[in-house]
């Protein structure tokens, strides 16, 4: 199956991989200078029950000066998800969760969509205003 081969300074870290492999992406990430554990690679694991998973490979520190190195191989065997996160069941949201429109206070329930922002939620209607108040 196809996985990605991914070496950290020269040395392999992981053969990340699934035969239920729906999508799968290799991601560096770094803020600031703030560099922290971070996953290297996760995929979407499709089960035959229908439900998903997210699985993740190759959690490490990476440091200034750290090569990465990604091969994209076919191998017949991979290295196991280090953790693998379970989508569960949907959440309904309840009376407390719902979300209002900060503009017109419209609840999500009586909404097409509802944008949800750090400090202000917006319906679908209030966008269509705000874009066309935009010219
Ligand atoms: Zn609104």
């Amino acid at each position: 199956m196809i996985c990605y081969k991914v070496s950290l300074n020269n040395k392999t870290v992981c053969l990340a991989g699934h035969s239920n492999m729906e999508a799968m992406q290799f991601s560096i990430y770094c803020s600031g200078r703030n560099i922290g554990p971070h996953t290297i690679v996760s995929a979407n694991i499709r089960n035959s029950d229908g439900t998903s998973e997210a699985a993740e490979w190759g959690s490490c520190c990476l440091e200034i000066g750290d090569r990465v190195e990604v091969e994209i191989i076919d191998a017949d065997t991979v290295d196991p998800p280090e953790k693998i996160t379970s989508f569960g069941t949907r959440i309904h949201p309840t009376e407390e969760d719902e979300l209002f429109c900060s503009f017109c206070g419209k609840s999500q329930r009586h909404a097409k969509q509802m944008i949800r922002g750090p400090a202000a939620n917006a319906c679908d209607e209030c966008i269509g205003i705000l874009y066309e108040s935009l010219g």
